[in-house]
């Protein structure tokens, strides 16, 4: 399958035009989008005339830039000026954003052509996809079967061929889980590398955004174009972006890599398999594998479903009806409030400001919020001290393949579990990549989890690259 850098040098090098590119992508939407529901809305005007800006550049004689010309999409909880964004809720359908979101406006200066918004499970809570208020997305694969989620709608997109590149946002393994349950590459960055200025906050001491490729290359060369200090988003790191692309290939001899006892813990027999072979890769390449354990991370998932849905009930306090998305009349202000909310949101997003508001009540909030964040301090102190032995980290990025939908909608425990192994990192703020490595006995795409100390993206991608070049065909 081409990849997004060779789309991108066929533009700049005049072999092909953004144009027919956009209209590739365009016209494998609309064929697949029936079926598959991964996007929401596509923007045809918006992209053809983005390419048309492009070409008329390569035709100057002008570099657009290292995506020039390359389809992407955007999770539709990405603000786009003047193009619907929903976060897969009612509260916000035909909302119009007045501004756009950073990393949009840095794809768009690198030649790249956004062409729609991805389904989503509502404000990005779930694993599955399934939350979504405008119906689930499907698995390319397997149809009866989820995409993973929350960003299910860029996996899907990204594994059918629609396009080369998506955007997901991670707060408890929203891009990875999808990514590896899809078959792509799938990057949560470390916290602040990456503006979340333009995107709809969930739960935003972990919120990061990242992208979604076919090759550990592709999410390279996009990271570099999005990473990079922003002084619109506070938690920002005061840094430039990481060159990714220039140590690709530096291998890891002479590395130590960790596989991670509870990163396995629970994984089905082929998620082992497939994580144990892909150490075996590692080894080979000249890097020395040892096995650890690290129980704080058991600790992770608790931890994380107090602190998300507690940041989560803020953040969603700003859906009243009154400045902008759904409104429901009623006969006072208070009535009002509740009745757009009541009618607005979904079960699950109920679900969390409920946990999220209790846990943050007076005379709970020591008890639960509280704990929560020493656990968290905890599990990143444990991190700290197996980087102390390790350079990197490996485990399953999720326990099984891809699951049927309606399997876990019942069981909102089982369906938290999807994000057990990818939790951790998002506590920490630590970098992790999913490679796709393999199938499962059922023949779908699983996903190996290479984790690292914060800003060390350059070792986690040369990593990756080993781990893609060695993965089973
Ligand atoms: N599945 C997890 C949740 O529902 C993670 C979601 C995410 O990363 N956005 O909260």
């Amino acid at each position: 399958m081409t990849t997004a850098i060779e789309l991108a040098d066929s533009v700049r090098r005049g072999e092909t035009t953004a144009t027919t590119l956009t209209e590739g992508s365009l016209a494998a939407i609309a064929a697949g989008n029936g079926a598959l529901n991964a996007f929401l809305h596509v923007d045809v005007d918006g992209a053809l005339s983005a390419a048309a800006r492009v070409d008329r550049a390569v035709a100057n004689g002008e570099d657009p830039g290292p995506l020039a010309g390359v389809p992407i999409a955007l999770k539709d909880n990405l603000c786009t000026r003047g193009v619907p964004t929903t976060a897969a809720s009612r509260i916000l359908e035909g909302w119009r954003p007045p501004y756009t979101a950073t990393v949009v406006d840095r794809l768009l200066g690198a030649g790249a052509i956004p062409v729609g918004k991805t389904n989503l499970d509502e404000f990005a809570m779930g694993s599955s996809t399934e939350n979504s208020a405008f119906g689930p997305t499907r698995n390319p694969h397997d149809h009866a079967r989820v995409p993973g989620g929350s960003s299910g709608g860029s996996a899907a997109a990204v594994a059918s061929g629609m396009v080369p590149i998506g955007l997901g946002s991670d707060t408890g393994g929203s891009i990875r889980q999808p990514a590896a349950l899809c078959g792509v590459v799938g990057v949560k960055p470390t916290y602040g590398m990456v503006s979340r200025y333009g995107l709809i906050a969930f739960a935003s001491s972990l919120d990061q955004i990242g992208p979604l490729t076919r090759s550990v290359a592709d999410a390279a060369v996009c990271l570099e174009v999005i990473a990079g200090h922003d002084p619109r988003d506070s938690t920002s790191l005061q840094e430039p972006a990481p060159s990714l692309v220039a140590s690709l290939h530096d291998g890891v001899e002479g590395r130590t890599v960790a596989l991670v006892r509870e990163l396995l813990d629970g994984a089905a027999p082929d998620v082992e398999a497939a994580v144990n072979a892909s150490a075996a890769v590692l080894r080979d390449a000249g890097a020395t594998v040892i096995e650890i354990s690290i129980p704080e991370l058991r600790l992770g998932l608790s931890a994380y479903y107090l602190i998300a849905p507690a940041e989560a009930s803020s953040n969603l306090a700003r859906y009243d009806g009154v400045r902008y998305g759904l409104r429901v009349d009623a006969d006072d202000l208070t009535m009002m409030n509740v009745a757009t909310r009541t009618k607005g949101f979904g079960d699950e997003v109920k679900r969390r400001i409920m946990l999220g508001t209790y846990a943050l009540s007076a005379g709970y909030y020591d008890a639960y919020y509280g704990r929560a964040q020493r656990v968290r301090t905890l599990l990143s102190r444990a991190f700290a001290g197996a980087y102390g032995r390790a350079d990197l980290l490996v485990g399953a990025t999720a326990p099984t393949t891809a699951f049927e939908l309606g399997a876990k909608t019942t069981d909102p425990m089982a369906m938290y579990l999807s994000d057990v192994y990818t939790i951790p990192s998002n506590l920490s703020g630590d970098p992790a990549i999913t490679v796709p490595f393999g199938s499962g006995a059922d023949g779908l795409p699983l996903g190996v989890q290479l984790l690292g100390p914060a800003r060390s993206e350059r070792l986690v991608f040369a990593a990756a690259q080993v781990l893609e070049e060695g993965a089973p065909r």
